[in-house]
């Protein structure tokens, strides 16, 4: 047992306002500083003592979840689900998909804007709150929309993109409009670049 290792959460890739105007730096200080880190508190206060400790984050999520932990998994999970969240997002974000990436959209969802239309339907269709990702399958691309914590990783499958669409990630800035949210984040803050670098 490792007693004194703790889950660390990782610095913000760029500063909370740069994400502005699409989220306010408001809206990050709360979801980075308050929401995220207090998904690694818990964590580490549920998963303190146990074999938990001994693995990496993405082990904790896929035993958690096998093993019908909620404490441990619903922490484990967000905690993973917002790492991605963040590094997936750039001030500016890169333009549109291109190359392999934006192939692959053309091939498993007919063309980009198809893809953003099904996209922003599956992230809307989450009931109460929830993620919508984008995953890599059998060499294709797919879309899940899953509740609470729930990801690809504790499914099985590999994630992309990850849109968060719980109210504390939209309502400071889009109120109840979830939809207006995440087609402001797809136009205007995923680093494609990075989403492409994830393709297996
Ligand atoms: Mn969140």
């Amino acid at each position: 047992m490792n007693d004194t290792k703790k889950f660390v959460l990782p610095a913000l890739p760029y500063n909370p306002n740069d994400l502005s105007p699409t989220i306010s730096s408001q809206t990050v200080d709360l979801h980075y500083g308050k929401h995220h880190q207090a998904y690694f508190n818990m964590l580490n206060t549920f998963a303190e003592g146990t074999k938990f400790m001994d693995m990496d984050l993405d082990e904790v999520v896929v035993k958690s979840f096998e093993e019908d932990n909620k404490k441990v998994f619903n922490n484990a999970g967000q905690a993973w689900n917002h790492i991605l969240y963040w590094d997936q997002m750039k001030p500016g974000g890169s333009n549109a998909p291109s190359g392999k990436l934006l192939e692959k959209i053309n091939e498993s969802f007919g063309d980009y804007e198809t893809f953003k239309t099904n996209f922003t339907q599956q992230a809307v269709g989450v009931f109460g709150s929830g993620w919508a990702w984008l995953i890599e399958k059998d060499g294709k691309l797919d879309l899940r929309g899953l509740p609470n914590a729930e990801n690809p990783l504790a499914h099985g499958e590999h994630a992309l993109m990850g849109i968060d669409v719980w109210e504390h990630a939209y309502y400071l800035d889009y109120k109840n409009v979830r939809p207006d949210y995440v087609k402001a984040v797809l136009d205007n803050l995923i680093n494609w670049d990075f989403v492409a670098d994830r393709l297996r």
